[in-house]
C-alpha cells in the first residue's frame, strides 16, 4: 500500500502530494482524510491521507509512514474535495485550505498539549442481580437501575466501599468514558409562537426547493426566532444545520437562547473557549452527537454530512472574510458551495444587507425574504442625529447637551443606557495641540494609541510600545492632546457628570480575560448597572428589555477611513447600535453625535432608511467601478527594501496590463498602513467583470516570486477592505 500525504508546510513548493510506504500494521488504520506522521527531509511532520494505491510493488525507494495520528478521519470527502475548490478559488496552498477547516488543537504542534478528558462510569452488567443486598450496595443498584449509568461524581454520596464491592463482584461495570469539557442544558419554556410574517418566512424556506435567501429584516424583527424554528424543522427530520455569527456578536446571549431551545445538540464555538474546549466540540460534531453548530467563521466548514439549512446571520459583516491569513476564503462562499453539495437551503439574515447580496436579490438570483416590523408592533427607535459642530459651545467632555439630559432622564426613570465609542479608524493617537506632532511607531507607518492601564504608548501592529511623555518631543511644549478617546477617558468623564451613574466598560481590555464576556453581559441584564460603554461589541445581538437610550459618541471615526466600504460600514454600524435601543414595551431613543451630519451614511440612518442608502451607495458603487458592479483583487507586494518592491511591483503591474487588457489596473500604491514591522506594501488593485485568464496569471506571477526571498506576494480576491 502506498500513501499519498499532504504534508503540514504551508510553503509553495511543498503543496503537493508525496508518496511513502505504508507499514502492514499501519494497514487497516489508514485512511483516506486520517492524518499521518511521516519523515520529510530530516524532520518528521504531519500531514494528511489524501490518496491510497493498493499496489504490491513497494520498489521504490520510498520512505515509511511512521504512524498514523488519527482514529476518526478528520477531513471527509466533502471537505477533501471543496479544500481544492478553495485553493483554486483563493490560490492558497491547498495545505492551508485543509489546516482552516480543522480547530487549532488538531494542528501539529499545538496537538500534544490538549488531551481528551476522562471520567469514570458506572452500570450494572449482566449478572443476575439477587433479591436483595446490604442496604448500602442496595442503594446504589436502585440508583442505577433508574439512571442506566452514572459518574463516580453522581455516585460521591453513596458508600465508596459498597460500590468496590459491586465491582469486585462484577455487578457493576467500571468504565472510563469521554468527558467534554463544555455541557448545555435545556429549558423547555422557551419557545415563543411565531408572528404571522415570521410563520411565512419559515413556510417559505421549508417548503420550497433548496435555494439561497437574503432574510432582510429590521433589528428585532425576530429573526433569530425564525433561524431556531427552520433549524427545529430540520431537526426534527434527523438532518444538521450550522448558524454562522460574526464572532462580536456571537454573545453568550445569542448561545443561551439556542441552548435553552435545544439542549446538548447544539456546539458552540467562539474565540472564548480556550483550545481543549474548542477540541471537544469538534469531536462531538465528527462524532454526530450534536445537530446544530453555532459558530464563527470557520464553524462553515462543520464536518456534518446531512446538513438540513445553512444559517448565516448578519450577513453583511466582514468578519467572513479570512483577511489577515491565508486562504482568504469568504464563509459566505463556502456556504454557498455546501449549499449546493448537501442540497440546502442558505438563509443569510441582515437588517443591513450587503450591497452584493442585495443586488443579487434585486436580480431575483437570491429569494428576498422581508420582516419589515419590530415584534408586536413596537416602533424603531427614534433617532436624533447631533451636530457637533453647532455643539461645540455645549459639550462637556465628549457629551453633547441632548444626549447628557437624556442620559440624566434614564437614569432618573432607572433605565438603562448603551454607549457606543466608535473605534474603527485611528481615533485615539496623541497628538501635540502646538506643533501638530503625532507618536508615530518607528517600524510601522502608523500612529501610537494611549494605554491608560500600563501609561504606554503602543503600536497596534506590531506591538512596539514607548513609555508617555508630559511635553512634546519636537516643540518641547507641555501641548499633548489629551491623550486620545479611549473608553477609559469615556468612563471618567461619566463618573464626572453622572457620579451615581453606575458605569460598565466593554472593550478589548475588559474582555480579554475568560468568562468575562458572559460575566459583563449578564450583569447589566440583571441591572447591577445603569451604562454600559464600549467599542463595537456594544452594537451586535444584545438584547436588553431595559435599553431605552443608546447614544454613539463619535459616529465618524469609521467614515474616515480610507476604504471604499466605509459609507457602507458606517451606516450598518450605526443601524445596529440603534437595533438596541426599546427592544421591549418601552420606547427607544438614540443620540447620534457627528461632525457630518449631512452625509447620507449618517443622515439616512434617522429613519433607519437602509432602501434610500442603498440607491445611493449603488450608484456611487457604479460611477466608480466598485463591487458590486465590478470584481476586485488586491495584490499586495510586500518588502523590506521599498524602491526595490516598489520596481516589482510594477513590474507585476505592467506585465498583468499587457495580458489582461479589458480589466481595469490601479496602482501599484502604497497601502493605507505603508509600513507593518519594517515591511513595505504596495497595492495593485485590478477591476473586472468576467475573470478570463486572471486566475492561471496571477498563479504564474506567485509561483515567479516563490523562491524570491525579497518581495512576498499575498493576493486577496473580493478584499473585504482594501488598506
Ligand atoms: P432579531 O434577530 O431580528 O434582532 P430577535 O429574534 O432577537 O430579533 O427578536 C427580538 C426580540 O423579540 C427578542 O427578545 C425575542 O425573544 C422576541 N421575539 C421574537 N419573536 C417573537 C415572537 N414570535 N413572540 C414574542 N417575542 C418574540
Ligand atoms: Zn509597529
Amino acid at each position: 500500500m502506498i500513501a499519498g500525504v499532504l504534508v503540514e508546510i504551508s510553503h509553495k513548493n511543498v503543496d503537493r502530494i508525496f508518496e511513502y510506504k505504508v507499514p502492514k500494521e499501519l494497514e487497516k488504520d489508514l485512511k483516506i482524510g486520517v492524518r499521518v506522521l511521516v519523515p520529510f527531509g530530516r524532520q518528521t511532520i504531519e500531514g494528511f491521507v489524501l490518496e491510497i494505491k493498493n499496489t504490491k510493488e513497494t520498489d521504490k525507494e520510498l520512505r515509511e509512514v511512521l504512524s498514523v495520528v488519527d482514529q476518526e478521519v478528520v477531513l471527509t470527502d466533502e471537505l477533501l474535495a471543496l479544500g481544492k475548490e478553495m485553493k483554486e478559488k483563493t490560490l492558497a496552498p491547498l495545505i492551508s485550505c485543509y489546516q482552516v477547516m480543522l480547530p487549532k488543537a488538531l494542528k501539529a504542534k499545538a496537538g500534544s498539549s490538549v488531551s481528551i478528558r476522562y471520567e469514570t462510569i458506572y452500570r450494572l452488567s449482566n449478572v443476575p442481580l439477587e433479591d436483595s443486598y446490604p442496604s448500602k450496595q442496595q442503594e446504589i443498584l436502585d440508583y442505577l437501575k433508574e439512571k442506566v449509568s452514572a459518574s463516580k461524581k453522581e455516585l460521591e454520596g453513596f458508600s465508596p466501599s459498597s460500590l468496590k464491592t459491586l465491582v469486585g463482584k462484577g455487578i457493576l461495570l467500571e468504565e472510563k468514558k469521554e468527558k467534554y469539557r463544555m455541557t448545555y442544558q435545556k429549558r423547555e419554556a422557551s419557545i415563543k409562537t411565531l408572528t404571522d410574517d415570521q410563520k411565512t418566512v419559515v413556510k417559505k424556506v421549508i417548503t420550497s426547493t433548496p435555494q439561497n435567501y437574503l432574510l432582510y429584516g429590521v433589528t428585532g424583527s425576530g429573526k433569530t426566532e425564525v433561524y431556531m424554528e427552520i433549524i427545529d424543522y430540520y431537526l426534527k427530520q434527523g438532518k444538521s444545520s450550522i448558524v454562522l455569527v460574526p464572532e462580536i456578536s456571537l454573545t453568550p446571549q445569542m448561545i443561551q437562547r439556542f441552548q435553552e431551545r435545544f439542549g446538548d445538540k447544539i456546539a458552540a464555538i467562539h474565540s472564548g473557549l480556550n483550545d481543549g474546549e474548542k477540541y471537544d466540540e469538534w469531536r462531538r460534531i465528527v462524532r454526530g452527537e450534536v445537530s446544530i453548530v453555532i459558530g464563527a467563521r470557520s464553524a462553515v466548514f462543520a464536518p456534518f454530512s446531512n446538513l438540513g439549512v445553512i444559517i448565516v446571520d448578519e450577513e453583511h459583516s466582514d468578519s467572513y472574510k479570512q483577511s489577515d491569513s491565508l486562504p482568504h476564503y469568504d464563509a459566505r462562499e463556502i456556504a454557498k458551495m455546501r449549499g449546493e453539495k448537501h442540497h440546502c437551503s442558505v438563509v443569510f439574515g441582515s437588517a443591513t444587507p450587503s450591497l452584493e447580496i442585495m443586488a443579487r436579490a434585486s436580480k431575483g438570483v437570491v429569494s428576498l425574504l422581508e420582516l419589515p416590523h419590530r415584534i408586536n408592533g413596537k416602533s424603531l427607535p427614534v433617532v436624533d442625529i447631533v451636530d457637533m459642530n453647532q455643539e461645540m459651545k455645549h459639550v462637556r467632555g465628549h457629551f453633547s447637551k441632548p444626549l447628557m439630559d437624556l442620559i440624566q432622564d434614564r437614569l432618573d426613570k432607572k433605565e438603562q443606557v448603551i454607549l457606543l465609542l466608535n473605534r474603527r479608524g485611528y481615533s485615539s493617537f496623541v497628538t501635540c495641540k502646538n506643533c501638530g506632532f503625532t507618536f508615530k511607531c518607528p517600524n510601522c507607518d502608523i500612529s501610537l494609541t494611549y494605554h491608560k492601564s500600563s501609561n504606554t504608548l503602543r503600536c497596534h501592529y506590531c506591538g512596539y510600545g514607548e513609555k508617555v511623555y508630559t511635553e512634546c518631543p519636537k516643540c518641547k511644549e507641555k501641548s499633548l492632546s489629551n491623550l486620545g478617546v479611549g473608553t477609559q477617558k469615556i468612563e471618567e468623564e461619566l463618573q464626572k457628570y453622572f457620579p451615581s451613574a453606575r458605569v460598565l466598560r466593554m472593550d478589548y481590555d475588559t474582555t480579554s480575560r475568560k468568562g468575562m464576556h458572559e460575566e459583563i453581559i449578564q450583569s447589566f441584564k440583571e441591572g447591577k448597572y445603569d451604562i454600559l460603554l464600549g467599542t463595537q461589541m456594544v452594537a451586535k445581538g444584545l438584547d436588553f428589555a431595559n435599553v431605552t437610550l443608546v447614544g454613539v459618541l463619535n459616529a465618524d471615526t469609521s467614515l474616515n477611513i480610507p476604504d471604499f466600504r466605509s459609507s457602507e460600514k458606517t451606516f450598518s454600524l450605526l443601524d445596529q447600535v440603534a437595533g438596541r435601543s426599546g427592544r421591549s414595551e418601552k420606547e427607544g431613543r438614540v443620540i447620534i453625535q457627528t461632525f457630518n451630519p449631512d452625509h447620507y451614511a449618517i443622515s439616512l440612518t434617522k429613519h433607519h432608511d437602509y432602501p434610500s442608502f442603498y440607491q445611493k451607495e449603488m450608484d456611487i458603487r457604479r460611477r466608480l467601478k466598485y463591487p458590486p458592479y465590478f470584481y476586485l483583487c488586491d495584490i499586495k507586494v510586500k518588502g523590506k527594501d521599498a524602491s526595490y518592491t516598489f520596481q516589482e511591483a510594477l513590474k507585476i503591474k505592467n506585465s498583468l496590463e499587457k495580458n489582461l487588457p479589458q480589466m481595469i489596473l490601479l496602482g501599484p500604491s502604497t497601502a493605507g498602513v505603508f509600513k507593518v514591522n519594517n515591511v513595505y506594501s504596495y497595492h495593485i488593485i485590478i477591476k473586472y467583470k468576467q475573470d478570463g485568464s486572471l486566475y492561471p496569471l496571477l498563479s504564474k506571477v506567485l509561483n515567479h516570486y516563490q523562491s524570491n526571498v525579497k518581495v512576498g506576494i499575498d493576493i486577496d480576491f473580493n478584499p473585504s477592505q482594501i488598506l
